[in-house]
């Protein structure tokens, strides 16, 4: 089989260490030409050298506008640099992360796909960036326009009635919806105790349940990866205060029953949560209003234009019926004649949740989002949502044989394989994973969802040309014939970053938050 990355297993070469940093010797300090391996800070420079020029205090005297107190004799163990090797060792740090923007990155469940720069340059417009979130309403019409739209335009897309803009990520928007759905259910005289999960959830679900005060029931899903009603049936009591599912689930299915779940649910007065992370794949092609959904979150940084990961700013707008909108969080949004306006006073809403953060929520996030929806139209959101589809779908057909299957229905916006055709000679998902990386790939999220065992879980976007899936294909099929060939390999990759397997789990463990010269790590 021919290999399209050009990469061979043997690559003697790459192990042994380059010359040092900088033209110096030292394993600390290798190049692969120009792309440098990094000492630590605390590994550079010579006593007495300084990155900084301050007057001196002459001596005998004391620094001036300091209070005494604070100034020390000196700091043990700093490292002593030049600012420009400070400079140096941070901007090729940065260079190392790898992002959207630097290569394929098909972490399922996730949606890690490009977002364009035009909705940065529009979240850059000062009138935008600098708007102060105490400005009177009468200063920032604008922004505050801008944010009715959006509200509208996600609950449209929802198939429900109103949207409150302000939690600022996905688990925090589950977080408000079951608040708010704690709350409906308050002012029917009785919180209720439970919330029904089925065995596919992200694992923030239960935990946003948890954290309401709700007891968390786990449904078993199908041999087709689906929840089926009788399931749901059988759990649901006036107990039960709202069903968590989300659709497309965690295995890329879509849940055909939902409709029917939703009647269950609601015939017994309990209600429908859904976890709208999964929205990619049913963009502008059906709505989850229409399937009896009541609830649901967006993650705006995976579904409309936010570039995500890293615990970076993230935005999950939640979406409700109209009956459970005197209870979304403030601060909301109205439009009255042609003015715009922030309802932040809680006597104006005496039934909402309340506060979740401070502020608008992640405003420039809104920004991004109004700028890709109004930038695609309509059918520009449609079609996001059936090539999010087609992509995964194609990959799919493509490894099927390549990689195990587990669940032979249909897939939409991501495919789950596993590891089971490996696992015969000994290879695990975590090996693929690794070999990915020598293969100039980000691996795919991998044992997640928990009802796989070794899931390799691949997401590829809408974003992805088909070149690119194809060279991500050939490499799977590499590392599959390698897993055969050569399998002791495998479980020695990835090989070529500086770093080759690191322990997955030590710097956890045992973190090591302050290294000082001479310092043994075990
Ligand atoms: C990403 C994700 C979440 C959590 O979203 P965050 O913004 O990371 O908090 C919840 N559910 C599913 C299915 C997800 O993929």
């Amino acid at each position: 089989m021919t290999n399209p990355t050009g990469w061979k297993p043997s690559m003697e070469q790459d192990a042994r260490p380059g010359p040092g940093l900088d033209g110096a010797p030292g394993a600390g300090g290798a190049t692969r030409g120009l792309v440098h391996e990094e000492q630590l800070l605390f590994e550079r420079g010579s006593t007495g050298r300084c990155g900084v020029s301050l007057p001196k205090v002459p001596p005998g005297q004391e620094p001036k506008d300091l209070p005494k107190e604070l100034v020390r004799e000196g700091v043990d163990g700093l490292p002593e640099i030049s600012e420009l090797e400070v400079i140096r060792h941070f901007t090729r740090i940065s260079s190392w992360n790898h992002g959207i923007d630097t290569g394929f990155y098909p972490l399922g469940s996730c949606t890690m796909k490009y977002n364009p720069k035009s909705s940065e340059a529009l979240a850059r417009l000062p009138g935008f960036a600098n708007v102060h979130p105490l400005a009177p309403a009468e200063l920032c019409q604008g922004a505050l326009e801008l944010m009715w739209h959006l509200e509208r335009a996600l609950s449209e897309i929802a198939g429900l009635d109103a949207t409150a803009l302000s939690p600022a990520a996905g688990a925090h928007g589950e977080l408000c919806g079951l608040m708010v759905i704690r709350a409906h259910h308050e002012s029917k005289g009785n919180p209720r105790r439970r919330v029904l999960l089925p065995d596919t959830a992200h694992g923030t679900n239960p935990a946003s349940a948890a954290l309401n005060g709700y007891e968390v029931q786990q449904l078993a899903s199908n041999p087709d990866g689906r929840l089926h009603p009788e399931a749901v049936r059988a759990a649901m009591t006036e107990d039960v205060a709202a069903i968590m599912l989300t659709n497309p689930n965690t295995l890329g299915i879509f849940e055909t029953h939902i409709r029917e779940i939703a009647d269950i649910v609601h015939a017994k007065g309990g209600l429908v949560y859904a976890d709208g992370a999964n929205m990619n794949a049913l963009l502008g092609v059906a709505r989850p209003g229409d399937m009896g959904v009541d609830v649901i979150q967006y993650n705006l940084h995976k579904t409309f234009a936010t570039p995500h990961g890293g615990g970076g700013p993230g935005s999950g707008p939640v979406a409700v019926k109209a009956s459970l909108a005197p209870f979304l969080p403030l601060p909301v949004v109205v439009k009255e004649g042609d003015a715009y306006r922030l309802v932040t006073d809680p006597r104006e809403r005496p039934r909402s949740v309340g506060r979740l953060r401070e502020f608008w929520g992640n405003f420039a996030m809104f920004v991004r989002a109004w700028a890709l929806i109004r930038e695609y139209g309509p059918e520009g959101v449609a079609q996001t949502g059936k090539l999010a589809v087609l992509n995964a779908n194609y990959v799919r057909a493509r490894l099927a044989g390549t990689f195990n299957l587990p669940y032979e229905t249909d897939s939409l916006h991501e495919v789950v394989f596993d590891d089971k055709l490996q696992k015969a000679n000994g290879v695990t998902t975590m090996d693929v994973a690794k070999r990915l990386i020598d293969h100039g790939f980000h691996p795919p999220t991998i044992y997640f969802p928990l009802v796989v065992a070794g899931a390799l879980m691949i997401e590829p976007t809408e974003t992805e040309s088909k070149e690119t899936l194809d060279r991500f294909v050939a490499a799977m099929q590499a590392i599959a014939e390698e897993a055969k060939a050569d399998p002791d390999a495998l479980h020695a990759a990835p090989t070529r970053p500086f770093r080759a397997r690191l322990d997955e789990t030590r710097a956890a463990r045992k973190p090591v938050l302050r290294w000082r010269p001479g310092m043994k790590v075990e």
